[in-house]
């Protein structure tokens, strides 16, 4: 069914990313959940495909398409791997964006290509065990000494921080009391004074979420992304557009949910009829559908709002945000109910996705967090954005 936010590429590019999962993600999606696997060669494909970093410009690697293109890229990687959906979505909308809007042009040449092609992992260190949704609280500090920065700290749940070969890092340049005014963003590269320990997860597992400790980590003027004390607003725009691409994870979650919820329905039979001709799984079918249509429509529309440069994205992304986390985790627990033992065993995707559908409600700003922005515009209007 066409749909009024998308084009017919937006199409093309979905039919290109379900033939690829098909073929590499769903052999090997269990065993990530299972095994805590980290995917290393997968994300590599990805990124040969172009899906890891959809928005990133063909000269820097990337097929370089609109922000619906890669919401797309990430709807139909979660619909099989709501991890893989989960890691495109961080490394496409918060960092990618980042370097490209405010990256030295050899900063963009020279880790663009390597995080696009999948041979650099990357990944954001923002969240410390201080704080999180307090983000203008953090601790890690970078000190200057002798015309270079000496970074110290504790990152965690930092998704991929296991194997990163990079960190887009936020670090405290200024005193405590000065809060937002005083943190500034660098590119930190994996070596030894990076110290990681790998963190066990409810769900999305396989994305080698990790505590990073940074201890004496040396890095130049070169490596400061943006200006001197102004990084928080580059953690706040990025995260604009990452509530609208996880929301895209919510969506494609819920997709796979419901997809295996009615082919269950069709097979299985109790008191001598299929479930789908019971009124009960039908209406629970019907809401379900209801549901993730209309979180659809409220992320493809925060898209097209960013795509047409139209200020007001930022209301939809925290709206599109707090409705699909919620929506994700009712289809996923509705879900597992009409698939009912087999639901709550890990052979299925419902299963799975119940777990990894709860973090949608936590990462990317809390669902609190996405009601303190609304409720932001509505007292106040719309903030400045730079588009
Ligand atoms: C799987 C996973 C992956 C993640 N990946 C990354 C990553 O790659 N990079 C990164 O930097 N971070 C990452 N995070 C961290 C994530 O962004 C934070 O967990 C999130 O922002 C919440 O912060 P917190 O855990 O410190 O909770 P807190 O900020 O301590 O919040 C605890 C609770 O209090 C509520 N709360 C806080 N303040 C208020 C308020 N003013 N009013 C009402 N309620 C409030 C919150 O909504 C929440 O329910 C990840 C987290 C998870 C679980």
């Amino acid at each position: 069914m066409p749909d009024p936010f998308l084009t017919d590429e937006h199409q093309l590019i979905r039919n290109s990313v379900k033939e690829f999962a098909e073929r590499y993600i769903v052999p090997i999606a269990r065993k990530m959940d299972l095994e805590d696997y980290y995917p290393r060669d997968l994300i590599r494909e990805l990124g040969k495909q172009g899906f890891l970093t959809p928005s990133a410009p063909p000269e820097y690697g990337g097929p370089g398409i609109d922000l619906r293109g890669s919401v797309v890229v990430v709807e139909e990687l979660s619909r099989y791997s709501p991890t893989l959906g989960f890691i495109t979505e961080i490394v496409n909308d918060n960092i990618v964006y980042a370097l490209l809007k405010y990256g030295s042009n050899k900063q963009k040449e020279e880790i663009l290509p390597k995080i696009a092609s999948g041979e650099w992992v990357a990944s954001y260190a923002l969240t410390e065990p201080c704080c999180g949704t307090d983000a203008a609280a953090i601790e890690t500090r970078a000190e200057r000494r002798g015309g270079e920065w000496v970074i110290n700290g504790r990152k965690i749940w930092i998704t991929q921080g296991a194997y990163a070969d990079i960190y887009l890092l936020f670090a405290r340049t200024g005193p405590k009391e000065a809060r937002h005014r005083a943190i500034t963003a660098f590119l930190v590269r994996r070596g030894d004074c990076v110290e990681v320990s790998k963190l066990e997860m409810m769900g999305m597992r396989g994305a080698g979420e990790a505590e990073v400790k940074f201890n004496d980590c040396v890095v130049g003027d070169d490596d400061v992304l943006g200006k001197i004390n102004e990084g928080f607003k580059i953690a706040m725009v990025t995260l604009d557009l990452a509530r609208i691409g996880i929301s895209g994870v919510a969506v494609g979650l819920s997709q796979g949910v419901l997809d295996e919820a009615l082919e269950w329905a069709k097979t299985r039979t109790a008191f001598g009829k299929p479930l789908i001709d019971w009124e009960w799984i039908q209406f629970q079918l019907a809401d379900m559908k209801a549901k993730l249509e209309i979180g659809r429509t409220v992320t493809y529309k925060a898209a097209w709002l960013y795509d047409n440069k139209d200020p007001s994205f930022i209301l939809y992304a925290s709206i599109a945000k707090l409705y699909t986390a919620q929506m994700a985790v009712e289809i996923a627990r509705d879900g597992v109910q009409i698939l009912g033992g087999f639901g709550y065993s890990k052979e299925s995707f419902s299963e799975r996705a119940y777990r990894d559908a709860k973090v949608l409600e936590i990462a990317e700003g809390t669902n609190e967090a996405q009601r303190i922005v609304i409720h932001r515009i509505l007292a106040r209007g719309l903030p400045e954005v730079e588009l």
